[in-house]
């Protein structure tokens, strides 16, 4: 069943595009669901909201352990915060490296790490991660984005090998260009938005850009029981751009 009946969730970076419509996607099909974000004063009943910085341990922990006593436990456990960068090597300098690889990668790393110990007593366990398709695609100036999803991939696979034996099942999601506030301010500050768009648009075959709630959709087939045989994959919602 793709049915989440009495299950908890945990969803970071759950205040915003993806993450909230995961998170009410999740909670629609009967689960109880906790949002983890710098900011989730705009999160309501029945979504709970946390406030922590991913790339903060101590505000990690604290916010995981609030979120797990508030639901009871945790079950699924989506890590999605992520933040962006453009250009090639040359343009990032290393503190932006720093900052892009501790929030996108470690950032995961922190929150399954305090998240772990609810999701051993767990029946149904699960984790995804939003990864990208800028992990294989290629894509021009995106560098250090791109480096960092890369890792996401990667993790995800070593996460799925280490706790697939404890039941805990780990995949990811790789979205094409889905259309979020994230995308918003990309084209608010584009010399020519209604061209940029455009750009975004045909980059997908599919020729328009994907759904924050078509992401949702494959998250939540990923966490729910129907899954309970899938794990250490990644599921491209890109319009058919990656080509895998
Ligand atoms: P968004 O900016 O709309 O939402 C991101 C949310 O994460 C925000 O609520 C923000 O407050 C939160 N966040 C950021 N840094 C955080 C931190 N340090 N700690 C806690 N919360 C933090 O972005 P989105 O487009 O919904 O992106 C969500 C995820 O999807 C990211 O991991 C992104 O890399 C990935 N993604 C996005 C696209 C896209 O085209 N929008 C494509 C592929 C993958």
């Amino acid at each position: 069943t793709t049915d989440l009946d009495g299950l908890t969730a945990l969803v970071t970076g759950g205040a915003s595009g993806i993450g909230l419509a995961t998170a009410r996607l999740l909670s629609e099909r009967g689960a109880d669901v906790a949002v983890l974000d710098l900011d989730p004063s705009g999160i309501h009943r029945p979504l709970r909201g946390f406030t922590a910085d991913v790339a903060d341990d101590a505000s990690v922990r604290a916010a995981v352990e609030a979120a797990a006593g508030a639901l009871g436990g945790i079950d699924i456990l989506v890590n999605n915060a992520g933040i962006g960068a453009a250009g090639t090597v040359e343009d990032n300098p290393d503190e932006q490296w720093h900052r892009v690889l501790d929030v996108n990668v470690l950032g995961i790393v922190r929150t399954t790490r305090a998240a772990l110990p609810h999701l051993r007593r767990s029946p149904a366990a699960s984790v995804v991660n939003t990864c990208s398709i800028a992990a294989t695609a290629g894509l021009p100036q995106r560098a250090l984005y791109s480096a960092s999803k890369g890792a996401v991939l990667s993790l995800t696979l070593a996460m799925a090998a280490d706790h697939v034996r404890e039941g805990i099942r780990v995949n990811c999601v790789n979205p094409g260009t889905v259309d979020t506030p994230w995308v918003g301010r990309l084209l608010d500050t584009a010399p020519d938005p209604a061209a940029e768009r455009a750009a975004l648009n045909g980059r997908q075959p599919h020729g328009r850009l994907v759904t924050a709630e078509e992401v949702a959709a494959a998250v939540a087939y990923l966490a729910s029981p129907a899954a309970g045989s899938v794990t250490g994959t990644a599921l491209a919602v890109d319009g058919g751009m990656a080509g895998l």
